[in-house]
């Protein structure tokens, strides 16, 4: 059993003095937050009666109480979802009511959005995360907090811990159910493939809500004994200011993140000589990005992972980052893929064929969607629903997602591809490429755009680059001008808004 619950635990009796958290302008060493994490779990235990198994809702920005309710809610085996404080109101009330939340932690911010969800009525207890009101820390430890452990059944191996619901790009979100023992090994994964030790020091910019949040590298580094900083709100300039403070090793983000950096005027001025690995995933990384950040000396490589697998598969090595920039590496140590044709065979070396991965971090199930699960996980291989190719050195590139391909006239195109060529010109900040409806041939791209700002770009210039570097059948029909690419909380952009988005009224 690898309960992540005694993680905290352990180390406080290995390394007490160590400061393991840092958030909210405070610090705490690992006996203080081992502590605090067995105040609250004794809280839910005896005061709100909260057995294994129930389900606890988190709704908040990233902050020290969320990373306490995580380990609380192992110590108890119940689970944690944890929900996207960006969400409506609507959406909150399908997740709400899927996921059966008892109890639910939220920061007072967000009552107005509570009170206009209907299935809160079926919540039995509400805490507000307050820092100094906190229900568990008043007055003194109550009587039922003098108790030294919980004596609940604590959650084991195969146990649900966290009910991640995916980002929902690709339609309604499903709740992932990953246990403690996925996330172990995501810990484990993650700490052999960065060489993480109790002297680095992980930086949380991603939103707890999400699992890159958690599993990147939270978790590792408490596992490796190692400091944790976990940000509030995200904003670039405080990012780096919390990075040159506090000695930071490791920067996890998403192309969105790691744009902000760049952009903010400290980005020239800091050196972040402490930095070991800026690390990237999510979404495709711009190989610009990726080599604005490698020239300036700054070591910078992507992984891949998913929701559904907690949520590391793959890591690029520090060796090869310069070297195969733009790949997503090699799979991590416990991680077995294949990548499979539509009829089901193993493609061959540089051919396109969907990823499967399987490892002791693939999910249990979808929660309450056996059918759904069926359909994902076949075999013991769940499908990932993303295109990749190897190349002759092993080393993957991920091509596209499979719902985004385009068929027009019976040849695929890869968004993605056009997306990192309109990208190479100067004048373009980003760009995204969907498929449309078309008489003549099924489908054709359709691409979007985002100038840099102050640049003069056209289409005709645009259309000349692509003619260059493009097949003709992959060229998109369409160009449209905007000032911003509509994306999630995560940073990714929603594909789907962008195909239903009325162009006509935009100016071209
Ligand atoms: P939903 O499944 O609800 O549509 P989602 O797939 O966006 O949501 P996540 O689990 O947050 O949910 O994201 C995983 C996906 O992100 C992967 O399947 C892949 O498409 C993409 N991804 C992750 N890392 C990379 C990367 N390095 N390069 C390209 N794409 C990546």
């Amino acid at each position: 059993m690898h309960g992540i619950a005694y993680w905290i635990e352990k180390r406080a009796r290995i390394t007490p003095t160590r400061i393991a958290v840092i958030a909210n302008d405070q610090s705490l060493t690992y006996q203080e937050m081992n502590e605090q994490i067995q105040h609250l779990a004794n809280y839910l235990r005896y005061e709100l009666q909260v057995k294994k198994g129930d389900r606890i809702g988190i709704l908040s920005q990233n902050s020290l109480e969320y990373v306490l309710l995580l380990f609380a809610i192992a110590k108890l085996g119940a689970i944690a979802v944890p929900f996207n404080i960006r969400l409506t109101p609507a959406e909150l009330d399908y997740q709400f009511e899927d996921s059966g939340i008892r109890v639910l932690c939220a920061q007072p911010q967000f009552a107005p959005t509570i009170e206009l969800i209907k299935a809160k009525a079926n919540v039995a207890h509400m805490i507000w995360l307050e820092p100094g009101e906190l229900p568990w820390s008043q007055d003194g430890p109550s009587e039922s907090s003098q108790h030294t452990r919980t004596d609940a059944d604590d959650g084991s191996g195969d146990d649900p811990y966290i009910i991640c619901y995916t980002s929902g790009t690709t339609g309604k979100p499903k709740g992932a159910v990953l246990t403690q023992e996925n996330m172990f090994w995501n810990s484990v994964h993650n700490v052999a493939a960065l060489d993480l030790t109790s002297e680095d020091c992980s930086i949380v910019l991603l939103p707890l809500f999400h699992i890159g949040g958690i599993g990147l590298f939270a978790f590792p580094t408490w596992l490796a004994g190692g400091r944790v900083v976990v940000a509030g709100k995200f904003d670039p300039d405080k990012a780096i200011q919390l990075i040159e403070t506090h000695r930071v090793t490791i920067v996890m983000g998403v192309p969105a993140i790691h744009e902000a950096i760049r952009q903010s005027p400290l980005f020239a001025t800091t050196s972040f000589d402490s930095v070991r690995w800026f690390y990237n995933g999510g979404a495709p990384c711009p190989k610009e990005l990726i080599q604005h950040f490698q020239e300036r000396g700054l070591p910078f490589g992507q992984g891949y992972g998913l929701t559904e697998t907690s949520p590391t598969v793959f890591m690029i090595a520090k060796e090869d980052a310069r070297r195969k920039a733009g790949s997503i590496g090699k799979p991590v140590m416990f991680c077995e893929v294949r990548l499979i044709s539509d009829d089901g065979k193993d493609v061959g070396q540089g051919e396109i064929g969907e990823l499967l991965v399987k490892g002791p971090n693939v999910m249990k199930e979808y929660w309450n969607r056996p059918e759904e699960t069926a359909k994902t996980i076949r075999d013991g291989w769940l499908y990932t629903g993303d295109l990749a190719r190897f190349d002759e050195e092993g080393f993957t590139y991920i091509v596209g997602r499979r719902k985004d391909m385009i068929i027009s006239g019976g040849e695929n195109i890869y968004p993605l591809e056009l997306e990192q060529v309109i990208g190479e010109l100067d004048g373009v900040q980003e760009a995204a490429v969907v498929g449309v409806p078309d008489e003549k041939w099924g489908e054709v791209a359709k691409a979007f755009i985002v100038p840099k700002s102050g640049a003069v770009i056209t289409e005709a210039h645009i259309k000349a680059h692509c003619e260059q570097r493009l097949a003709k059948y992959k060229i998109p029909k369409s160009f449209v001008f905007l000032t911003e690419l509509p994306r999630n909380a995560t940073g990714k952009i929603i594909k789907q808004a962008l195909t239903r988005l009325k162009t006509d009224s935009i100016t071209q």
